[in-house]
This record gives C-alpha cells, structure tokens and sequence, in this order.
C-alpha cells in the first residue's frame, strides 16, 4: 500500500528530457493548422508516440486515422514526426489533398541518405526495429535495395551480394550503445561499409540517454515517463534495466505502483522525447505526497535545437 512506502526521498531530474525539438514542432504543425485551415484536419497516424499529446490535439478537433483510405480526397492531412514513404506522398497527391508534414527534420535526412546512397548502388542496410513507423517509412524510400537489421544475429544471417557496395543508416530513436554493436558486427562483415551508423541516432535520443545513463548509477528505481509505443522511450527503460537498476514506464502518474518504491530512497526520473514536461512534475508531485522530496535535477547538456515550421504554415 501507499502507507508503506511513505518516506523522505530524493528525486534525480534527468535533464535533458521531454519533448525534443521535432516533437514540438510536430505538436506546432497541428495546432497551426488546427487554427488556419477552415476545414477538418486529418493526421495520419499518432503525430508523436504519445497518449497525453494525441488525446489533448483530439480535443482540439484533430481527427486521427490510421492511413489514407480514411481521408477523403482533396482533405486537408497532416503526417506525423515519424515519416511517411514516397508511396504515401504519392497516393496524397494523386488524390489532391493538402499535405502538411509535421515530419521530422532529422528523420527526412535519414530518408535523403537513404535515397542517396540506393542511388549509387548500395544495399543499404537499415538498423531499426520491424514495424516501426519510422522504419516504414525509411524502407519505402529504396525498397529493392534496402534491408532491415535489428541485432548481430541479423547481421550474420545478411546476403548480400556485392560485399563492395553496402551502406548503414539507422532508425533516430535506437539505443546507442546496442547500435554500435550492431555496426561493429556489420563492419566485420563488410569491410567496405559506408555511412556511420552513430550519426542518425538522433541529438535528442542520444541526450536523454546519456543523462539518464550518468544518474542510474545512483538510484535504486528509475521511472520514464513515456508511452509503450514510443520508441526512445523504451530504450531509457531499457538502459537503466542493463545497468542493473529496475526501471519502469508510465504514461502518467496514475501508472505508479507502491511496490516500485518500496525501499527506494533514490528515484532516477526521466521523460521521452515525445513525453509532455508537466507529466514529470505531476510525478514529483505525487512522490511528494508520500513524504518529504528533494529533488536534484542533473543537467548533462543545454539543447538549442529548434525547427521552424513548414512554409504553407505562416506565422503572425
Ligand atoms: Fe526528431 Fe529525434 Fe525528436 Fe525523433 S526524437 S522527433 S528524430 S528530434
């Protein structure tokens, strides 16, 4: 029960955490276009992978599908931060809707590499997780030439045929260090790869991970606040989880459970990329409520990233 674990504690503030810059730009893109186009605004998929954010833009009037045979033609549709592939940019212009693209800067230049290295005459093999948004989108860009890898025993198992023509990109969101196993496992193999595997895991991935991964070693339970689907999110659980330190997701501060604190008088806390930053509070808040916090907040690193908004969005 609550009772049980009342008790004075301190709470370690990863900082950086919550939103990265292409979540907010994302959440902007919606409501922007919420507010200037006369019409229902359709997203194709969750804009960011989280419940809070795609609950509050629901309310907002957002209408949320899951592809385009939802969308009437000539609609207005926004795509989500993740990325779409060239077949779904297609199918939207043939049927003459409105497209704006809330997706990710630093996801559209994965999707250029790719293209650019297919172009040359590379398999390129994509690090990433099966069924991903992101994923999805990325494979569409060079389909015949691209193929999907998520751990060393995937490597061993690639054919390829011309050894002197392989290239790697990966998913934004990937843990850093399993990802740099793979790559080592894929430099072995093909000793004439191109690209570097470390440069498209994304700023704000490798931010939060490396805060989370400095004050893990002091807490006896970590908390990260973030969905299930979101990506970034569950590569903080499970890097506390490698260090040893029982780790756990929630949504909110309705998700806490008594038994993740029992005995915890340190409480690494930390939020995903696409997690809004007052959820994070509302969790001090509870934690609060047991008894007495302290929190110390552990700023790794400043962010300065911010991305403007697409053109046929204007801002007064
Ligand atoms: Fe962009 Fe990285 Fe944020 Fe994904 S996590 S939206 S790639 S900045």
């Amino acid at each position: 029960s609550w009772l049980a674990v009342a008790g004075p504690r301190t709470v370690l503030l990863a900082s950086p955490r919550s939103f990265c810059a292409g979540v907010e730009r994302a959440i902007e893109i919606v409501l922007q276009t919420l507010q200037q186009r006369d019409t229902t605004v359709y997203v194709r998929k969750e804009i960011v992978h989280n419940k809070h954010v795609v609950n509050d833009l629901a309310r907002r009037g957002a209408r949320f599908v899951d592809e385009l045979d939802e969308v009437p033609d000539g609609a207005t549709v926004v795509f989500s931060a993740h990325g779409v592939s060239p077949a779904v940019r297609a199918e939207a212009r043939d049927r003459g809707m409105e497209v704006i693209d809330g997706t990710c800067p630093l996801v559209t230049k994965v999707h250029s590499e790719a293209r650019r290295f297919a172009g040359r005459g590379d398999t390129v093999v994509l690090i990433g997780h099966a069924g991903h948004e992101e994923v999805e989108g990325t494979m569409g860009e060079a389909p015949d030439a691209m193929v999907l890898v998520e751990t060393v025993d995937d490597v061993l198992k690639l054919e390829i045929e011309d050894v002197s023509r392989v290239s790697v990109l990966t998913q934004t969101t990937l843990a850093m260090d399993e990802t740099a196993e793979v790559a080592d496992a894929l430099r072995q193999r093909f000793p004439a790869l191109r690209g570097s595997a470390a440069e498209d895991i994304c700023y704000a991935t490798t931010n939060r991970q490396e805060s989370l991964r400095r004050l893990t070693v002091d807490a006896d339970v970590v908390l990260v606040v973030g969905s299930v689907n979101s990506s970034n999110s569950q590569r903080l659980v499970d890097l506390a989880d490698r260090q040893g330190v029982p780790a756990h997701l929630i949504d909110d501060v309705a998700d806490l459970r008594p038994e993740w604190l029992a005995g915890a008088e340190t409480v690494g806390l930390t939020a995903g990329a696409s997690a809004p930053p007052e959820l994070v509070f509302e969790v001090i808040a509870a934690l609060g409520g047991l008894g007495p916090v302290e929190v110390r907040e552990r700023r790794t690193v400043d962010e300065t990233v911010h991305f403007g908004l697409p053109s046929a969005l204007r801002t007064r």
